[in-house]
């Protein structure tokens, strides 16, 4: 397999890093580079020269990715009545997938370069040509043919490995992209299993139990986060492309009839969740598929602007009865839905499902919160680098630091942080300068530094007269660089509030 590797890893550190640094646009690079410096996301096996496609997610890197998952859980279910949540087994009775329809079509195009062997997939080989060289390939590149993408990468398209002029190349062929093993010590066909490739299959297959045991009524929705599994042709672009992934899914039953509007209710809500955690509204624009899947009656992609251009973070997608009608003649049990508030009335539901990609929305919230901001005074350049996220999201929310380890300060400062730690995920530093580590925080988006200094422990000033701050704190603003004094029995209550009225400036 071919190494998935960054520049970043490949290169000097302190070569790499001078050069990444040189302007102050947010780029992949500088993402790759903050992630591993700061521990959010490492590269697999890293020691061993990397696994391509996988990648794993550090002390920061698993709060982080857990903040947002909580995030969309909270919306889904908490917010939403009508949505009950699910968690299913990855490993499910591998007919689930012939039903699915994955065994015949979850596949990509791929080609390969007979001189190089390298492989690409087709419809990505001529969508990245287009753009980079502003060509029109005639029609939408998802309808074209397998005949008339291989014509036209024979055409155009020189061998991105190798660069060879020759254009040779294999046929475009379909490759399905489920991962295949066996349960158990035979191997054969009874013990055949696959790795899911979307967590959604087990809410259908389930739908009978949740109807039944929760007394469900249409319409509802069901939620679920889980690891999915693709054998994609190329991994890119760090964990935008990966092998393994999780995937955050809803899919919502409704009476047949009445998906439009639930499909248009579901897009306005699906956007409005990405708004409110703070993506800028115009780094999002919607996708439509030109050609639909085979169970798909309409769908459209959220794509965010990341350094790479417009790419899928999330696919809304009107599933129709495909998925229940399939599952009912595969298993021959009922997946009728009867409908007491209409006169028993029998029918498979319509599902809309929304399904977002945990670990783009994880790139995506750290591209939209980088920033190299100049914070220099007198016309003279001082660049701090911030991560501005929504403090629900950071993976730290207050930093507790002591202006000096000596004279007390260091007690008292662990004594505030764990008051505060019942409440939020906090950080105790205490070594270099407070402004070095307030740097140190920006980096990771803290939105909360509380600074333990001598006015905090001294009960009287240097004349003997009461001290007005004693037993109070600095606490400093990630964003606007504020500071102001707060007591330390308001410390946590006046977290809260900042943290309910948060707004990216
Ligand atoms: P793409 O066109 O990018 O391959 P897709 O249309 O196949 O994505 P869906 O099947 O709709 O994706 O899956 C829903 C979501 O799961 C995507 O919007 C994406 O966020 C995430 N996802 C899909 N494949 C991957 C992958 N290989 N790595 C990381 N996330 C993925």
């Amino acid at each position: 397999m071919r190494q998935n590797k960054v520049p970043f890893l490949q290169k000097g550190r302190k070569e790499a890093r001078k050069k990444i640094m040189d302007n102050h646009e947010v780029t992949m690079d500088k993402i790759v580079s903050l992630c591993k410096r700061r521990g959010f996301v490492y590269q697999s096996s890293e020691i061993y020269g990397g696994q391509a496609g996988a990648w794993d997610y550090g002390p920061l890197g698993v709060d982080f990715k857990r903040n947002i998952q909580n995030a969309w859980w909270k919306e889904m279910t908490q917010l939403h009545d009508d949505v009950v949540g699910l968690d299913g087994a990855i490993f499910m009775h591998h007919t689930t997938w012939e039903a699915s329809g994955h065994v015949g079509h979850f596949s990509d195009p791929m080609i390969d370069c007979t001189e190089c062997k390298a492989r690409f997939r087709a419809d990505q080989l001529i969508e990245d040509y287009c753009e980079k060289h502003g060509v029109n390939p005639g029609k939408p590149v998802d309808t074209m043919t397998h005949e008339e993408m291989k014509a036209f990468i024979d055409e155009h398209i020189n061998c991105p490995t190798c660069g060879s002029t020759n254009r040779k190349y294999t046929d475009v062929r379909e490759f399905n992209l489920m991962f295949k093993t066996h349960l158990g010590p035979v191997a054969n066909d009874a013990s055949l299993v696959y790795l899911r490739p979307e967590t959604c299959q087990s809410i259908f297959v389930d739908f009978k139990n949740i109807v039944q045991s929760n007394r469900m009524k249409v319409p509802f929705g069901v939620a679920q986060v889980g690891k999915s599994f693709r054998n994609e042709i190329i991994f890119k672009n760090f964990i935008f492309r990966t092998c393994e992934f999780e995937q955050m899914e809803m899919e919502y039953f409704c009476k047949p009839g009445t998906e439009d509007e639930t499909f248009e209710r579901w897009r306005k809500d699906r956007w409005n969740f990405y708004l409110k955690y703070g993506i800028k509204e115009e780094h999002l624009k919607w996708h439509h598929h030109d050609k639909l899947a085979h169970y798909a009656k309409d769908a459209y992609d959220v794509t965010y602007k990341f350094p790479i251009g417009f790419e899928e973070i999330e696919g809304i997608h009107s599933r129709t009865d495909f998925d229940l009608s399939q599952h009912m003649q595969y298993s021959k049990k009922d997946m009728n839905y009867i409908d007491q508030d209409d006169g028993n009335k029998k029918y498979i539901p319509y599902v809309i499902e929304t399904s977002a990609g945990l670990n783009r929305n994880f790139l995506m919230f750290l591209c939209e919160a980088y920033e190299e901001q100049n914070v220099g005074t007198d016309g003279k350049e001082d660049y701090r680098t911030v991560l501005h996220l929504d403090p629900r999201l950071a993976p730290i929310t207050v930093a507790v630091l002591p202006l000096m380890k000596k004279d007390g300060l260091a007690e008292k400062a662990k004594e505030v942080q764990h008051i505060l730690k019942e409440d939020y995920v906090t950080d105790y530093d205490v070594s270099g300068t407070v402004g070095k580590r307030y740097r140190r925080q920006d980096e990771v988006g803290t939105p909360f530094c509380v600074t333990i200094d001598y006015d905090t422990i001294n009960e009287k000033k240097d004349d003997g007269s009461p001290n007005p701050d004693f037993n109070t704190v600095t606490l400093r603003f990630r964003d606007s660089m504020e500071q102001v004094r707060v007591p330390v029995e308001h410390l946590s209550e006046r977290i809260r509030q900042e943290i309910k009225n948060y707004k990216r400036a």
